[in-house]
């Protein structure tokens, strides 16, 4: 029997093609098109709206670095919001710090989280039951516009900035999302691949900047996230929580009890502020605009 291949449609001018050696899920839910398939390479595979969401030979990259950077960034984070990660990986690891007194996850699709429940359940685990974790079906636009909640740290694990996402990279969102933070809170947000989309990495990076005092985009290497480092961006007023000192987090780390990371080290973390010129470069432009335009300044994607 003929193996069907399942294409990336995201990338204009190139695509990937993953063998699909049997296919778990397929359905255009009321958000966006979700299939799920097993391949020989990547293990289990979540594609939504035609992009490889995550695998689950390599999820642990992305959701270290989005959980343990900023988590890691903070003193004592005890409210967390993750906006998205219906698949429960960022959940997983934010839940980790025993600081943390309440997760609260606010996804869309609540079949993202059903299919991952049964076609994945080693992503997620138990955490949509833990009594720490809090799930709402709703968008996150609304949540952050709406909530009376205050956070230490917003997490935006998000898809991409098409489809049911597309709101949530745009400045009205990030501006909500300021407003939902704790004094000195932390944002972070994924910022797609600077390589190849460095209008992506500048429209954050310039709302942030007209938002906060502190921005500081930080690169992981997600091997099926085809196309170089990937971004991830991280906005705060709480000029120390940018500084990454490796033995501070090395204190933190274990004052937590956190062990048996896969991708995320005290070093890597502090590494991972340090950007190839070509990003910098987008970077520093980014800044000096965001703080020149200020409320003018747009995101990648507007309402
Ligand atoms: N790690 C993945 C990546 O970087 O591509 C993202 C994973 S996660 C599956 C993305 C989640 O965001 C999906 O479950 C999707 O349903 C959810 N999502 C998309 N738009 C949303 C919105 N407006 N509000 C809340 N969740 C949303």
């Amino acid at each position: 029997m003929t193996k069907r291949w399942i294409e990336e449609t995201f990338h204009p001018h190139w695509r990937v093609a993953l063998e699909a050696s049997k296919v778990l899920f397929e359905k255009k839910t009321d958000h966006q098109d979700l299939v799920i398939f097993e391949n020989d390479t990547w293990g289990t595979v979540l594609m939504l709206d035609g992009v490889v969401q995550l695998t689950t030979i390599d999820e642990f990259v992305y959701h270290e670095m989005m959980a343990h950077v900023p988590l890691m960034a903070l003193e004592n984070p005890k409210r967390v919001l993750v906006i998205g990660g219906g698949d429960g990986g960022v959940l997983r690891e934010v839940l980790k710090h025993s600081t943390v007194e309440q997760a609260t996850m606010v996804e869309i699709d609540r079949e993202v989280i059903d299919t991952a429940l049964k076609y994945y359940p080693q992503i997620p685990l138990d955490t949509f039951d833990n009594p720490r974790s809090e799930i709402v079906i709703d968008d996150g636009l609304k949540f952050v516009a709406q909530t009376d909640e205050r956070f230490d740290a917003i997490i935006i694990d998000s898809s991409e900035p098409i489809g049911p996402s597309a709101v949530l990279h745009t400045r009205e969102f990030f501006k909500d999302c300021k407003r939902a933070l704790n004094e000195d809170g932390i944002l972070v947000t994924k910022n797609g691949l600077p390589f190849l989309f460095p209008d992506h990495l500048a429209g954050t990076t310039r709302v942030f900047a007209s938002l906060f005092s502190c921005v500081a985009p930080y690169l992981c290497t997600q091997p099926c996230y085809f196309g170089g480092p990937f971004a991830l961006n991280l906005a705060t007023d709480d000029g120390l929580a940018t500084t990454n000192n490796t033995a501070a987090l090395e204190k933190r780390v274990n004052a937590r009890s956190i062990t048996a990371l896969k991708y995320w080290t005290p070093h890597v973390h502090t590494g991972a502020f340090a950007l190839p010129a070509y990003a910098k470069n987008v970077v520093t432009k980014a800044i000096k605009d965001g703080r020149t335009q200020g409320e003018s300044a747009k995101g990648y994607a507007s309402i």
